[in-house]
């Protein structure tokens, strides 16, 4: 346990996924104090959250709100979060009213690809920046857009799923009901399932190292890419070819002065980044190519937790 932070008022976030709590203490300049990770129990959702909060209360006392990102659906006028396949536990009327009863605190629920965008905006990649596209390719592909500092949701708070725009229109059936979307090649998942088809009808992959282990994970591909695996280098390239078909289509419907990517297959760095990029310029219209910066995110998997303590720093300015 770190010893209590000062005085001065800090902000705390919560990020909820599917399996994992993580938190983040942020000072009111943004500064990460404190982060934490625990393998989330979905039966007992709200009862960690409100543990959590408590210790970290005894950590930084001097804090009044809490901002949870919340992968699924959050509307944030009403404060509810009208779906989340990943995480329906959190889909609940009284979830937002019940977070401050049994805290006392203010809570601010918000999107999880927003949440992460906002604190990749405030204090990573996307620092210094008016406008900001921000997506994130882990086991599903997620994105969010900043126009003037603040999250634009759209009209129904559903803007940026940019993993659910065609990428192959004869493709594989998506979990969104469409076909062939850049969720359906580029996520963590579909990055070894692309590897496994591959590896079962060609006899010259099959001497790849991943075909010595059945069970391999898209992070085991960056790594035999990275230690010079042809093929694994080949399936990155491609997926980054892929993700920039899709980045070149963000350029040239919102002409964003960033755009940056973040997410777990991300961590591949520059091997799946110079792909896209290359990708991104040879199918975007050139003027909206130059005028954009594509950068590596630099949070990390702790981008949702800061930024939703940003979030509820920034909703109680306003
Ligand atoms: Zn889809």
């Amino acid at each position: 346990m770190s010893s209590p932070v000062s005085s001065q008022a800090h902000f705390v976030g919560i990020h909820l996924s599917g399996d994992t709590l993580r938190s983040a203490i942020v000072s009111g300049d943004g500064t990460l104090v404190d982060r934490r990770e625990f393998p989330l129990d979905r039966e007992k959702l709200m009862e960690q959250v409100v543990r959590t909060v408590t210790d970290l209360r005894n950590l930084a006392p001097n804090f009044q709100s809490v901002g949870v990102a919340i992968p699924g659906l959050v509307n944030r006028i009403t404060d509810q979060v009208v779906d989340s396949r990943e995480l329906p536990a959190t889909v609940r009327e009284d979830l937002h009213a019940e977070f401050m009863n049994l805290t006392g605190l203010r809570f601010e629920l918000e999107n999880d690809a927003n949440a992460a965008a906002y604190g990749e905006y405030q204090v990573g990649a996307g620092r210094g920046a008016q406008d900001m596209f921000y997506m994130s390719i882990g086991d599903g592909i997620g994105g969010a857009i900043i126009l003037d500092g603040k999250p634009w949701t759209g009209t129904s708070g559903l803007a940026g799923e940019v993993g659910h725009i065609t990428i192959d229109a004869e493709g594989v059936e998506c979990v969104c009901g469409n076909t062939g979307c850049l969720e359906t090649v580029a996520s963590a998942p579909n990055i070894v399932r692309r590897a496994n088809e591959r590896l079962d009808r060609d006899s010259t992959s099959s001497l790849s190292r991943l075909a010595l282990n059945k069970e391999f994970t898209a992070s085991d591909v960056a790594h035999e890419a990275r230690n010079g695996d042809d093929f694994a280098l080949m399936m990155i390239e491609r997926t980054g070819k892929y993700i920039g078909t899709g980045v070149a289509s963000v350029i040239n419907l919102l002409n964003i002065e960033r755009v940056v990517l973040g997410g777990g297959v991300m961590e591949a760095g520059d091997l799946i980044l110079n792909p896209i990029i290359k990708e991104a310029q040879r199918r975007a219209f050139q003027p909206c190519f130059e005028a954009t910066e594509i950068l590596l995110a630099t949070l990390g998997s702790d981008a949702g937790a800061i930024g939703a303590a940003l979030l509820a720093r920034d909703a109680q300015i306003t």
